[in-house]
């Protein structure tokens, strides 16, 4: 718990929040500003700032919860599919730095794109074997 985390705030209950779920490490809740019918952030109760900071357990149980609240999003709202995804980090639109999940229900015609929408930049595509080289090396 850190006091000065908004999440923190959420999950301990100081702040009011639209809990949907939770078990002993994970917390879920909507978001106050949904994309769309359903919008639900999944948190690990632990602060995290960041993604890369999480165990494999932690990641384990954060990706469990949010497999189990699309299957219930998808059923509740009529949704055909989602997005499923994690701003990690401000350069990626984080805004609370506590690492969270977002589950955005979709459906067709609702007007909206793919994860590659997010952002899209002017990338050598003629040198993919360098590109996949450079990241082996550094796993
Ligand atoms: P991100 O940009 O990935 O850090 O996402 C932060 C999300 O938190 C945004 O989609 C906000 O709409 C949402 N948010 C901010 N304050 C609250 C709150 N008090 N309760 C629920 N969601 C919130
Ligand atoms: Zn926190």
């Amino acid at each position: 718990m850190r006091e000065d985390c908004l999440f923190c705030r959420l999950i301990s209950g100081e702040l009011a929040s639209y809990k949907v779920y939770e078990d002993a490490s994970i917390f879920a809740f909507l978001d106050i500003n949904p994309a769309s019918e359903g919008h639900t952030l999944i948190a690990p109760k632990k602060h995290f700032e960041s993604f890369t900071e999480l165990g494999a357990e932690d990641v384990a149980a954060l990706f469990e919860a949010a497999r189990k609240i699309t299957l219930a999003l998808e059923k509740a709202f009529s949704a055909e599919g989602s997005n499923i995804g994690i701003n990690n980090g401000e350069v990626a639109g984080q805004e609370v730095p506590h690492v969270h999940v977002h589950v955005i229900p979709r459906k067709k015609g609702d007007g909206g794109r793919g994860i590659k929408s997010v952002v899209w930049t002017e990338t050598d595509r003629t040198d993919l074997e360098n590109m996949a080289e450079k990241l082996k090396k550094a796993l």
